[in-house]
């Protein structure tokens, strides 16, 4: 057998780290994984040195639809840049959120036209609609999004925040086809009081956005979510947590046997409240950025092993600075620098090892979302999907050289130890140093196969 490539180099997977090993792809797949000398002929080597093998990441949260300028190709241009290689896109689109297995092909239709990363597609959890859950269960779907908030544009992409009554009536029916509930946790009605109170107030300042959702309003939600998912032997994934203590209700449920995950954010991990002194309203997130305190909170459950994933949230939209907070978007471009930032803040500075790393941006998400063996993973059989990465090389993140529309980032000028060097999908390189050269279209819907506990 004559394979298409051999790639060599220092492999990560989330089992080991395995220097000088050669990887054989063919058609798309990893065929064989060994020392060179037992590699069958390729059309193709390459030698990457000491440089990392890793595979590609896989994000379950990215927005690619939230705004009229982004669209699948520059956020999948931005995931190819930044070593991501399946994105999860989610349905906060404008025109209307997805929900029906119509709605889903359309989209997956539309997307393959565009993306140059393969995609998966999460349906809308909506409680005008809720006979969609069912109808579009086994359709290929990762699960459904349901906001508990009615976070920034959600009525322009027909969605709200739901009660707790509309709740508990999706998870019934996501609990019946033994799919996942992703949710957006923040406490709608503590947070609308807030921000009515301190607009009354004239208190309208950056930091009001941050004090106007106290961590409670998070945790609350989540403590929420967990009870109804426990009561309903339901699948629950809580999207972009910001707190520490939301990840003690995560673990405390799981050991007492609740089906229950989490993901963090880079932002969470990097940044804390006080970074709009640095970007403006360009630290303007949902939820917030939280304290210090909380940031190296997260980042000791990642290293005791608490956290599942981390994912982009990838929400670009243009960074207006209206002379009120609470008018401007909330959101934020990440999905092109989420790989380099967690690896220097989580690799470079010794709080995980590579395998770690490999779990939380490609392993757990892909199981997660039912991607897995195909995505998330270096082991015969996978998706040939890599990103290779320079551990030494510095450099400094500058808006102007990222993809996503927005045209900003909340990591302006941060200098950064790691970089991606190049980017394959299926064994097709799609990046390679500072060029997308992945054709449009060449992305695929991946669809989700089963469940998998975590
Ligand atoms: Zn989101």
């Amino acid at each position: 057998m004559t394979v298409d490539t051999i790639l060599t180099g220092k492999v990560v997977s989330p089992h080991g780290v395995y220097d000088r090993t050669s990887i054989a792809v063919k058609d798309g797949k990893i065929v064989s994984i060994g020392d060179k000398s037992t590699m069958p002929p390729a059309e193709e080597e390459v030698d990457y040195g000491d440089l990392l093998i890793l595979p590609g990441a896989v994000d379950t949260h990215t927005h690619s639809l939230g705004t009229a300028e982004e669209g699948h190709w520059n956020s999948t241009s931005a995931a190819a840049a930044g070593g991501v290689t399946t994105i999860n896109d989610h349905p906060l689109d404008l025109g209307g959120a997805p929900s029906s297995s119509d709605d889903i092909y359309t989209k997956a239709e539309k997307t393959a036209k565009e993306a140059i990363v393969d995609f998966s597609l999460l349906a809308a959890g909506l409680p005008e609609k809720m006979d969609n859950i069912i109808e579009v269960a086994d359709k290929g779907v990762t699960g459904y999004k349901m906001l508990m908030h009615t976070t920034s544009g959600a009525h322009a992409y027909g969605m709200r925040a739901v009660d707790d009554g509309e709740l508990y009536a999706m998870f019934e029916r996501i609990a019946k086809v033994n799919q996942v509930g992703m949710v957006h946790a923040e406490n709608e009605w503590v947070i609308n009081y807030l921000v009515d109170k301190y607009t009354k107030e004239g208190k309208t300042y950056l930091a009001a956005h941050h004090e106007t959702r106290p961590e409670f309003t998070e945790v609350v939600s989540v403590h929420t979510a967990i009870e109804f998912a426990r009561a309903l032997d339901m699948r629950l994934h809580i999207v972009h947590v910001s707190v520490p203590r939301s990840f003690d209700l995560i673990m405390q449920a799981r050991a007492e046997g609740v089906k229950v995950t989490g993901e963090t954010c880079p932002h969470y991990l990097i940044s804390n409240e006080d970074h709009w002194k640095k970007v403006g309203s360009h630290f303007k997130i949902n939820p917030p950025l939280r304290s210090e305190d909380s940031r190296q909170g997260l980042w000791k459950k990642i290293r005791e092993g608490k956290i599942h994933m981390v994912s982009s949230d990838h929400a670009p939209h243009p960074g207006v600075e209206a002379p009120n907070v609470f008018d401007n978007p909330s959101g934020s471009p990440g999905i092109e620098t989420m790989v380099p930032l967690v690896f220097h803040e989580g690799v470079h500075k010794g709080n995980i090892d590579l395998p770690t790393f490999a779990k939380l941006m490609s392993y757990n998400p892909a199981k997660l979302m039912g991607l897995y063996p195909q995505k998330g993973s270096i082991e015969v059989g996978c998706d040939a999907d890599f990103a290779i990465i320079d551990d030494k090389k510095e450099w400094n993140i500058e808006a102007k050289n990222l993809r996503a529309q927005s045209g900003w980032s909340m990591f302006e000028g941060m200098n950064i130890t790691g970089k991606v060097l190049a980017t394959f999908v299926r064994g097709t390189k799609v990046y390679q140093e500072g060029e997308v050269i992945g054709e449009k279209g060449y992305g695929k819907w991946v669809k989700k196969t089963r469940n998998y506990d975590l």
